[in-house]
């Protein structure tokens, strides 16, 4: 029987391992994916997505919830993942749009989970956040079209990834540039939370870290510098 689980291993040619290796697998890939430069509700969309916890027509049906299975984009038979993000006419066009026809050569599987591992593993980071960002406007896309907001073309889709992701990169960059260019005195205890996401955002800390050897001078002398506020 599949299972995403066992279709990861399948893919990454591991063996049934149990128990902590497991979890350092999950782990370093999840790892991967939050560290990718695209926004934090477009990763748990991702992360949905491959594990099969989006709610299309097949899924309902796997729950026995009584709904039409057909693709609202192209009006075929079976509105799974794959169909949308792969095998949906629309989602070929795009594609094709955005990464030239070479990418469906590249692609071997027909299981989402299975082509999301099969990409990551033959792809560097940027063009993997491209995916990702990708498959969040297919997507998009599909729910507006049943919600009756009209769907967009392939080529509109496409075009809307690319500039999504350089106006997301840009302002990235443009933020890390104006925190960093600031030099704080002090912090005001009520303003903590906001200096401790300017400071994430100024030393690029996009999670909780631990550091086994020495700490950092600025993040130290950010610390000091917010304790000295918390003093009054
Ligand atoms: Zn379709």
């Amino acid at each position: 029987m599949y299972s995403v689980r066992s279709g990861y291993r399948v893919a990454l040619g591991m063996e049934e391992l149990p128990g902590p290796s497991d979890y350092y697998r999950w782990k370093s890939w999840w790892d991967f994916l939050w560290k990718c430069c695209i926004p934090n509700k477009i990763k748990i969309f991702f992360w949905k997505a491959f594990h099969g916890w989006l709610p299309t027509a097949t899924n309902f049906g796997f729950r026995h919830v009584q709904v039409v299975d057909r693709c609202v984009c192209c009006n075929g038979t079976g509105e799974s993942s794959a169909h949308i993000f792969w095998f949906c006419k629309l989602a070929k066009s795009f594609w094709k749009q955005l990464l030239g026809v070479g990418v469906f050569y590249a692609v071997k599987e027909v299981e989402f989970s299975c082509i999301v591992i099969d990409v990551f593993a033959k792809v560097d980071r940027p063009i993997f956040e491209l995916f990702v960002l990708a498959y969040w406007s297919l997507w998009t896309n599909k729910n507006n079209l049943v919600h009756g907001a009209g769907g967009w073309d392939a080529k509109s889709i496409a075009d809307w990834v690319l500039r999504y992701r350089a106006e997301y990169h840009n302002a990235v960059v443009f933020s890390h540039k104006d925190v960093i260019s600031c030099q704080p005195i002090f912090v005001h205890r009520g303003a903590n939370s906001v200096a401790h996401e300017l400071t994430q955002l100024a030393l690029f800390l996009y999670e909780p870290h631990i550091w086994m050897e020495e700490v950092p001078a600025s993040v130290v002398l950010f610390v000091l510098k917010d304790g000295a506020a918390l003093a009054f």
